[in-house]
């Protein structure tokens, strides 16, 4: 089975040059014809030798997957669905707004957190994407020339796959790669405190932590994570590190009706989060089966913003975008994955 080389960083793709015998500036002639060209095959690199090519299309594959489907929603908001090296199917949206088009990626097909409110929590853990798979969402994108922003809040927990996502945004960033600025890309998580110290060390870009409750015993219920990394040292680490003084932090936080979005939770999230520069994001919550969480209604969402600012919080609501096909995230993979097992077991 050959090797993927698209995904490889500049530093591996010396050392994958080395390793087949050929001159170093290879590697940038790789690099190059990859992430700034785009080609799609070795024929394609017209400055490597013929021995060059033959040596690397031995050995290794570039293997970019175009979407496998795509469903379009009434505001623009696509959602692509990507074959995985496993076989599995993972998902990207691609989100235009006014100047601005963010694309949302996969870092793992399924995940192992088992939040409450998430599809694919559900779906289990099938296996984390290589850097070449989470990089490939971007790239084999059809507006891929449109995109200004990457947020990794797709399916799976980005940090609980810390290497890849780190490669991945180390060729988006670098010059050898797309020379993008860090502060396009925003890296959500739970809260892994090891991994995103990790993170935070190695990477320049934004990060936005999933608060959805400050009292310890209420987000057990709805984030098992709560157990291994409760959010108050979550915030405690950030606010040692004084993080929101120097890039971008956000915290998410979805509106469950009946379960977070009273005054009291208000007043201890503003506690929470007292001295700390950052942003709280409310997100409406839009169910998904089988769960027995119902989302806030808007006049009461508009009441809590209302409690947070009133403290001194910057909060925004983020609106709400593809709902006719984001029935949840993570569902349409859910359904792939299903029909698969169907087949199989047919
Ligand atoms: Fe995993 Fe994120 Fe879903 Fe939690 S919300 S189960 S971390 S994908």
């Amino acid at each position: 089975m050959k090797t993927m080389l698209f995904g490889q960083t500049p530093d591996q793709l010396k050392e994958t040059v080395a390793k087949l015998g050929l001159p170093a500036f290879t590697a940038t002639q790789l690099g190059d014809w990859m992430y700034k060209k785009r080609v799609s095959g070795f024929t394609d690199m017209t400055n490597l030798s013929k021995q060059a090519r033959e040596k690397l299309d031995a050995a290794y594959e570039l293997d970019l997957k175009a979407p496998v489907s795509v469903q379009t929603s009434v505001d623009g908001t696509k959602k692509y669905l990507y074959a995985s090296q496993s076989d599995n199917f993972i998902e990207a949206a691609y989100i235009p707004d006014k100047e601005r088009a963010t694309l949302c990626v996969s870092t793992q097909v399924g995940c192992k957190m088992g939040c409450l409110f998430c599809m694919t929590g559900k779906q289990g853990f099938q296996g984390n994407l290589s850097a070449g798979e989470i990089l490939n969402q971007v790239q084999s994108l059809p507006e891929f020339d449109n995109l200004t922003n990457i947020v990794y809040m797709g399916m799976g927990e980005p940090l609980d796959n810390v290497d890849a996502v780190l490669e991945s945004i180390e060729i988006i960033t670098s010059e050898k790669g797309y020379g993008w600025s860090p502060r396009r890309i925003t890296v959500s998580t739970i809260g892994l405190i090891p991994a995103m110290n990790r993170f935070l060390d190695e990477s320049e870009a934004h990060l936005a932590v999933s608060l959805h409750s400050p009292f310890d015993e209420e987000r057990k219920e709805i984030m098992p994570i709560q157990s291994v990394y409760p959010i108050t040292e979550v915030i405690n680490e950030l606010k040692r590190r004084n993080i929101g003084g120097q890039r971008r932090v956000s915290f998410e936080y979805i509106m469950f009706k009946g379960v977070n979005d009273s005054p009291r939770h208000a007043n201890e999230l503003a506690r929470l989060l007292r001295g700390m520069k950052c942003r709280i994001n409310l997100i409406r919550f839009h169910p998904i089966p089988d769960t027995p969480l119902e989302g806030t209604s808007d006049d009461k969402i508009e009441i809590f913003q209302n409690m947070l600012k009133a403290k001194g919080l910057t909060v925004t609501l983020r609106a709400s975008r593809g709902q006719d096909i984001f029935a949840a995230c993570g569902l349409l993979s859910t359904k792939e994955l299903l029909k698969k097992q169907q087949e199989k077991d047919f």
